[in-house]
């Protein structure tokens, strides 16, 4: 029996087989949770549903984090098929793409900060809401994926910067609000991963050569290494873990100079 058998588990945030919330979903289900998943629009749809299947699942529903009315929408269906939710995972971030090359004093605009704080950092506080209801009287779990570049400046990461940080800060709140409810709320700050959502940042590959040359364990992080820990922090066995924020960097944050 898996460390998350009789646990419900909701994904937001799965694009394609190498997002990380794809290699959360897989390990959740490795040990024994059930599955629903969200895709963000309907180009993402029969994508999203095929994944679903390959784990088990037909439980998807369509939620983009900008609008409210899809949340709502998307946890009204959700809540006629299951009647708890135990675990959600909130895997989704967005900035412009002009927002992120360059150096940040010439790209930053006001309207790419909106959207950036808008879609990655507000979404996890409207989810958590969203979530909460059906989270009453379980040992719930929230979790998010945050960066380095929240407490560091990194090139090009730019206003994504900013979002993480305040992405960071909302998990802290709501698990101060949440916890006397027995919600959990934590975030893995993750080593950088060949996504699609990475692929927007300019010279992202050289932030991969950085890495795999700087870090401790000198790789990069895969998205299995970021399944294993989520799976760990939204199962019981985290079970007074809250409010955190878990490196799961191949130890690359921990370094403060590198002479190689
Ligand atoms: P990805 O492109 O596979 O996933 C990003 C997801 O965000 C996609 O599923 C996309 O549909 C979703 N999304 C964007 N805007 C949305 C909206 N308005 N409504 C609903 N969904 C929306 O990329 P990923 O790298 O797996 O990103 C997942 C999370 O991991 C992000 O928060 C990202 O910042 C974080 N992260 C990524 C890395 C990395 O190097 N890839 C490192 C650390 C943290």
């Amino acid at each position: 029996m898996g460390f998350l058998s009789g646990k419900r588990a909701l994904i937001v945030g799965l694009a394609s087989e190498r997002s990380i919330a794809w290699g959360i979903a897989q390990a959740m289900r490795r040990e024994g949770a059930e599955l629903a998943f969200t895709y963000q629009n309907e180009k993402l749809r029969p994508r999203v549903e095929s994944y679903a299947r390959e784990l088990g699942s037909d439980l998807t529903f369509a939620m983009d984090v900008a609008v409210d009315a899809e949340i709502d929408e998307a946890f009204r269906g959700l809540a006629q098929r299951w009647p708890a939710l135990d675990i959600a995972v909130h895997s989704v971030a967005f900035a412009p793409r002009d927002q992120l090359e360059g150096r940040y004093i010439d790209s930053v605009t006001r309207e790419g900060f909106r959207t950036a704080q808008d879609i990655s950092s507000y979404s996890l506080a409207a989810l958590a809401r969203a979530a909460r209801p059906l989270m009453a009287g379980r040992a719930g779990a929230l979790l998010t994926l945050s960066y380095l570049g929240a407490v560091r400046a990194i090139p090009s990461y730019n206003v994504m910067g900013p979002a993480k940080a305040s992405l960071e800060a909302n998990v802290r709140f709501l698990a101060y609000d949440l916890g006397p409810e027995g919600i959990r709320v934590n975030a893995i700050s993750a080593g950088p991963v060949k996504t699609l959502a990475a692929a927007g940042i300019a010279g992202f590959r050289n932030m991969l050569s950085h890495v795999a040359a700087r870090a401790p364990l000198r790789r990069n992080v895969t998205i299995e290494d970021i399944g294993n820990a989520a799976a760990f922090l939204c199962s019981d066995l985290a079970a007074a873990i809250t409010g955190e924020v878990l490196y799961v960097d191949c130890g690359y944050s921990t370094v403060g100079m590198s002479l190689e």
